[in-house]
């Protein structure tokens, strides 16, 4: 017997999908966000204005309406399970929320294979929907059909019930194509003269297919963050001590390792990744930095970095890529000194935060954060606030909030090289840090 089939026709067909059909909606169903897709403009392209759920307990169906027909790859991952859809670069004209949480059980009985999806731009030209399996699961049939009316088609994904053993067996096939054919990334040209104002990188968090934290009333961590590190950036341009450069500059995914690379071919002086936090625990607010470490400072900055560094399989990749650790001496001293640079920086952070900012109760912690792993760009990880605080989400949407936000850390970069520039700060660290690898 199925779960349960509702079609999504924008904003109404939504609610009334998760009003009918659930007794007990998905309280995320219910922020839905009218301005977001008002102002949504259908991209050159490819088009999703409809989507229609059938789920069972071994079987799923996924309907999409497209404005026309394109062509569909398709294929499961292993931990987390997944099933990835890759289309041409595509305007999701559906409510996010749409796919997340699913409910999977019935009177306590598992009751589907799919427990929710997720859809966006994977990287320039490309997006993805991303299925999450609460089972192993086989493709029957992933193709975008014509329909009989003018033009239009329809995007059909049926999956069902597959053994473990099969579904390991096409996931690990999945994943060597994938790797096989890893993004070529464009990345900025190397400077072949050193750049007389030092360069800042500034890192946006998630993007695309990846949400990252959701809050209240449909708001998303990827777009906060995409907006704060626009201020920042433009904030320093404005001052001219500092030149920037930002990882993402739209609403796409970005591998973690991609976004330390593009540091690192930049030869960044500093780099800085804009986070917003997400809790069970609404009354925890307020803004913490992060530095990186190979063990955690604490509990707390050991999950936040397993949460973070979960951005690529948010994204649906196969596999993050690991910055190699080389067993050689200059590396490790030159590691060293960037992160002492990194700590240098993180506490000057927090002193400008702190004259009008909230912090958390104890603003300074380290882990292995992924993103902030370059072992030659002094590299920090912000987390603006908890977008499950009620206080905290009020001024992450508040663009007033967002604009003192920037200043405050550009203030803190500007200061922070003015006095490095004048030899009052690690000097030594400076000279030595950056030449020893090859970026
Ligand atoms: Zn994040």
């Amino acid at each position: 017997m199925g779960l349960g089939r509702f079609r999504i026709s924008g904003l109404i067909g939504l609610a009334l999908a998760a009003s009918v059909l659930f007794a007990r909606p998905p309280a995320q169903a219910t922020g839905l966000v009218g301005a977001r897709l008002a102002a949504r403009d259908i991209a050159a392209g490819v088009a999703v204005t409809a989507a229609t759920v059938e789920r069972s307990a071994t079987t799923a169906k996924f309907i999409f309406d497209l404005n026309r027909p394109l062509a569909v790859e398709a294929y499961v991952l292993a931990d987390p399970d997944r099933v990835v859809v890759e289309l041409p670069e595509t305007s999701f004209l559906i409510d996010p929320a749409v796919g997340r949480d699913l409910p999977t059980h019935r009177k306590g009985e598992p009751a589907a294979l799919v427990s929710g999806f997720r859809f966006g731009q994977f990287a320039r030209g490309r997006s993805r929907i991303v299925f999450d399996l609460a089972g192993p699961a086989r493709i029957v049939k992933a193709l975008a059909e014509s329909t009989e009316s003018g033009g239009a088609a329809r995007l059909v994904i049926e999956l069902a019930h597959a053994q473990p053993d099969a579904f390991r067996a096409a996931a690990r096939a999945a994943r060597a194509a994938q790797l096989q054919k890893a993004p070529a990334r464009e990345e900025p040209p190397a400077q072949a003269n050193p750049p007389v104002k030092p360069l800042v990188v500034i890192d946006a968090g998630h993007g695309g297919v990846d949400m990252g934290a959701v809050g209240a009333k449909s708001s998303y961590e990827k777009d906060v963050v995409l907006d704060v590190a626009r201020r920042l950036a433009a904030r320093l341009e404005a001052g001219g001590r500092m030149r920037t450069l930002l990882t993402r500059d739209a609403d796409e995914f970005i591998p973690l390792a991609d976004r330390v690379k593009i540091a690192r071919k930049a030869s960044a002086a500093l780099f800085v990744s804009i986070h917003a936090d997400m809790l069970n625990e609404t009354s925890v607010h307020g803004a913490t930095v992060y530095t990186v470490s190979d063990r955690a400072s604490d509990a707390e900055a050991a999950r936040v970095a397993a949460a973070e560094n979960a951005a690529d399989k948010a994204g649906g990749m196969a596999e993050s890529e690991e910055i190699g650790d080389v067993n050689d001496i200059l590396f490790d001293l030159t590691r060293r000194e960037t992160r002492a640079i990194g700590h240098q920086f993180a506490v000057s952070l927090i002193d400008f935060w702190k004259a009008a900012g909230d912090l958390n109760k104890n603003p300074i912690r380290s882990a292995g954060f992924v993103v902030l792993k370059a072992p030659d760009v002094p590299s920090v990880l912000l987390e603006l606030g908890y977008m499950s605080n009620e206080r905290d989400l009020a001024k992450l949407n508040s663009e007033e909030w967002r604009q003192t936000a920037a200043n405050r850390v550009a203030q803190s970069i500007e200061r922070y090289f003015a006095r490095r520039t004048a030899g009052a700060e690690a000097p030594a660290l400076e000279r030595s840090a950056g030449l020893a690898i090859a970026r």
